[in-house]
């Protein structure tokens, strides 16, 4: 039997059917119809010889034994936000399902092959991405942080993974599942307009964008909104308002994909008749490479103290959370360029706004390659996220090339 991706849309229509209903894919971890998606992904692997173990922070792998002890890992998530896409997550895992199919069918392969389904890659339910690669790749370090956290309904997070067989004190024993791993693997929805506006099937990914997260605080004079003459007000949202239009500018020259948000404004004390005291702005930026984005943090720093010196009002900035750029391997980064050229004609290299599974498995030192497919409209996190039926055939074979690529390289490379 050989590899049939028609067979990967078909069975990612039946997942669909089972776990999502009129709003979406609902399949939110820590949840019901997330075990219920497990175990028909369970299901799926039965009879091809792969062992099935679920490690220390809940992610499930599926493996098959090699000639080497040596892995190459294939990985993606089945969990999906509240209202999610089909396919967010699950393509990778589904089609992971397929080449382990083939590679079983052909025999012992020179290296062990595992198939990962990452335990909450979202965040949906407790606020924090990542909980299962991040484990696995030791760079977890928020544990006190994730046990006072709750859910909407008031659900300790701890408790919510102890009913899921997980210890959040051993969470990082799943450290030991990438000792083997010679290489990792994704393929993912791109999840942006990109490939779709380019008019190309698939992608290949250079990395992850690093990503700087800030408060930034300008703090005026609250005054009545009748009696303060114009140029005599201390108004926060001015200088605010300054800096949201400056960002734009800021990206637009640091250029390479920069990008800019200021996500929220908050004002107080927000009442029609008085000028704005206080104005909280989140901000996010984000780039791929590390020196344009610490540049263009100053460049934003100084705009801000500029704007606030020209509306008489104090600005203060507080880090919320920032990580670092990652870079996928150099080599692997080729060979998934070449598979997309076997399949698809033309590839095309970008780099990926949202964090990964991949980013994870790479930080703790895997060479790791990441694949994009073209998702229509750009749409994702929403019940609207789709992508052409033949595009998902398209990834699904040159996610089998480069596995294939990539177990005779590293094959190759092992001690004979
Ligand atoms: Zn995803």
């Amino acid at each position: 039997m050989a590899l049939d991706p028609a067979r990967t849309v078909a069975e990612l229509r039946e997942l669909r059917k089972l776990t999502c209903d009129e709003n979406g894919a609902q399949r939110v971890a820590w949840t019901e119809t997330w075990e219920q998606a497990r175990e028909w992904l369970r299901g799926k692997l039965e009879g091809i010889g792969a062992d099935e173990r679920i490690d220390a922070a809940g992610n499930q792998w599926f493996t098959l034994r090699g000639d080497s002890e040596r892995a190459l890992l294939i990985g993606g998530h089945l969990d999906s936000v509240p209202n999610g896409g089909w396919l967010d997550g699950a393509l990778n895992v589904v089609a992971g399902v397929e080449v382990l199919r083939r590679i079983a069918e052909e025999g012992s392969p020179p290296l062990t092959v595992r198939l990962v389904n990452w335990a909450d890659e979202e965040g949906a339910r407790f606020g924090r991405s990542l909980f299962g690669s991040s484990a696995a790749a030791g760079s977890m370090a928020d544990q006190d942080e994730i046990r006072g956290r709750t859910d909407a309904a008031g659900t300790l997070w701890v408790d919510a993974l102890a009913e899921h067989g997980v210890d959040l004190d051993r969470a990082l024993d799943a450290r030991s599942e990438l000792e083997t791993a010679a290489a990792y693997l994704e393929l993912h929805i791109e999840q942006g307009p990109v490939l779709e506006a380019t008019g190309l099937p698939l992608g290949v990914v250079l990395g992850t964008f690093g990503v700087e997260r800030h408060q930034v605080t300008f703090r005026g004079q609250a005054a009545h909104a009748g009696s303060t003459p114009m140029d005599q007000r201390r108004d926060a949202l001015a200088a605010a308002a300054k800096l949201e239009l400056e960002i734009r500018e800021i990206a637009k020259r640091a250029g390479g994909g920069a990008v800019c948000t200021m996500g929220a404004v908050v004002t107080k004390p927000g009442i029609v008749t008085s000028v704005v005291e206080t104005a909280e702005c989140l901000l996010d930026q984000r780039h791929l490479d590390a020196g344009t984005l610490a540049s263009m943090l100053t460049e934003t720093k100084e705009a801000s103290e500029r704007f606030a010196g020209e509306e008489s009002v104090e600005v203060g900035w507080t880090r919320i959370w920032s990580i670092a750029p990652i870079l996928f391997d150099p080599e692997l980064i080729e060979l998934a360029d070449e598979s997309i050229r076997e399949v698809a004609g033309t590839s095309h290299r970008l780099p990926s706004g949202p964090l990964h599974d991949a980013a994870e498995v790479s930080r703790a030192g895997v060479p790791t390659a990441m694949l994009f497919v073209q998702s229509l409209r750009g749409l994702s996190h929403t019940k609207l996220e789709d992508t052409k039926p033949e595009h998902l055939e398209l990834s699904v074979q040159a996610l089998d090339r480069l596995a294939s690529k990539m177990l005779a390289r590293v094959a190759a490379s092992l001690p004979a």
